[in-house]
């Protein structure tokens, strides 16, 4: 199960980020309100993500380390609905087999917490431990038992720079969740819960920077159980902004021929020709009308009515930009 759970790892963990990526959509997953995340040397050294969300129960730590164990899907229906970020229970496995790697939890009922430890795959029983309600992950010296891998990491601040962009990416996802990231102790990003419409867009700005234009435009638009919200950039005439453009669907960040098509469009018959327009867009449909399960990355969809998608997107930032030149 070494060997099998290492080659999965090599499937899904490319890198530092990958870990990151597993460990903060599993806090979301289990509810959490706040995820901090820590980060040493870009990663190599340690990956530490902590939330306060629902916790594992102590019976069940050793489960969640295991291969193909998630507790996420309960039936074949399940599977074609998927609502939660992870789905395939394999992300723990993998990770656990190839590093020192240790799980604390603490459920909310619960006075105790546990901690399991799992060096490169052999996993050690549970014992007590300090933990809030919440939950700790860490992973330390990632890669340590596959040299060949392990020579692949880049440089510090390369991973670093990953690691960071898929925080953002996160980050924009949930505006309700707090998000923090330091790296060799030092704190790099405070992104506080956004309560409202109007922190949600100053949350925005703030996780984009300087790549989030100074203006945009609110999106908001609903039709055929299809519904678009979020923001657009009004470019200026000094600056593409291709980088800052996130478009979700059931709140997974998703690069689609479809979708990019109907935007460009859109732009195109408008206003700003041949640009690359900033955005963050969130598209929310029946979990039945996509299929999210094309690559396990998960940044590909299938909808099911692309020709409906299609023309929804358009139509709605078509509209919303046609205004703008009123
Ligand atoms: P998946 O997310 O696909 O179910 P994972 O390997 O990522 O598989 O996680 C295995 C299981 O461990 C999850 O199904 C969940 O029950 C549990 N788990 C992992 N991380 C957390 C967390 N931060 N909080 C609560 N439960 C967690
Ligand atoms: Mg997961």
């Amino acid at each position: 199960p070494d060997l099998v759970n290492q080659i999965a790892a090599g499937e899904v963990i490319e890198r530092p980020s990958s870990v990151v990526k597993e460990l903060v959509e599993n806090s979301l997953d289990a509810g959490a309100g706040r995820i901090e995340v820590d980060i040493e040397q870009g990663g190599a050294r340690l990956i530490r993500v902590r939330d306060d969300g629902g916790g594992i129960p102590p019976e069940q730590l050793p489960l969640a380390v295991a291969s193909h164990a998630t507790s996420k899907i309960g039936s074949f229906d399940d599977l074609e609905r998927v609502a939660s970020m992870g789905f395939r229970g394999e992300a723990l496995a993998s990770v656990s087999s190839v590093a020192r790697f240790a799980l604390t939890s603490r459920t909310a009922g619960s006075d105790a917490a546990f901690r399991i430890e799992v060096d490169g795959g052999k996993v050690q029983a549970a014992r007590p431990a300090q933990h809030p309600p919440g939950t700790s992950v860490e992973v330390r010296d990632l890669f340590y038992n596959v040299p060949a891998r392990r020579k692949f990491l880049r440089a510090e601040r390369t991973e670093f720079a990953h690691i960071d962009d898929l925080l953002k990416s996160l980050a924009l996802a949930r505006g309700d969740v707090e998000f923090r990231l330091s790296h060799n102790g030092r704190p790099v990003r405070v992104w506080k819960a956004a309560r409202d419409e109007q922190a949600a867009l100053a949350r925005v700005a703030e996780v984009l920077g300087e790549d989030f234009p100074a203006q945009s435009l609110r999106i908001e638009q609903a039709a055929a159980g299809l519904r678009l919200s979020g923001w657009v950039g009004l470019p200026t005439a000094s600056r593409a902004q291709a980088d800052a453009q996130y478009f979700y669907v059931n709140g997974r960040l998703v690069r689609d021929r479809v979708v990019a098509h109907a935007v460009r469009q859109a732009y195109a018959d408008v206003l700003f020709h041949g640009r690359h327009p900033a955005f963050v867009l969130y598209l929310e449909l029946d979990p039945a009308g996509v299929d999210v399960n094309v690559h396990p990355a998960k940044h590909e969809v299938r909808f099911r009515e692309q020709r409906l998608v299609h023309d929804f997107l358009f139509r709605s930032l078509h509209e919303a930009l046609a205004q703008t030149r009123a």
